[in-house]
């Protein structure tokens, strides 16, 4: 069975980088452009793991992964935040996301986290 990856990020570029990069590898991909779509799609969409831009209008990052681990317990998040955020990564694993991810991120270190973390 392919697995689910829900891509969320504001930025056009990044979601189509990171969607073209995971379809090659035979993810099942879907997007989402800000944290309240996230959480809006996460119950239908059930991914197998969640790739979670921080900074986004509406909801960010942090208050979504919150909103999505407090129906979803064991829901896999990566977070993606900014260099030097060390108080975001702190409250976003206080809250349950598995591993952040410094943007501008190496694909191949992502890839490679997002694999291990599926695989678990
Ligand atoms: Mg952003």
């Amino acid at each position: 069975m392919p697995k689910k990856i829900l891509i969320v990020d504001d930025q056009k570029g990044v979601r189509r980088l990171l969607e073209e990069l995971f379809k090659k590898d035979n993810w099942i991909v879907n997007t989402a452009t800000d944290g309240r779509e996230a959480v809006s799609k996460v119950s239908e969409f059930q991914p197998d793991i969640i790739l979670m831009d921080m900074k986004m209008p509406n909801i960010n990052g942090l208050e979504a992964s919150k909103q999505i681990l407090a129906v979803h317990q064991d829901m896999s998040i990566i977070m993606m935040t900014a260099y030097g955020e060390m108080d975001v990564i702190k409250n976003a694993l206080e809250a349950g996301v598995k591993k952040c991810v410094t943007k501008p991120f190496d694909i191949m270190n992502l890839k490679d986290i997002v694999n291990k973390l599926a695989g678990e």
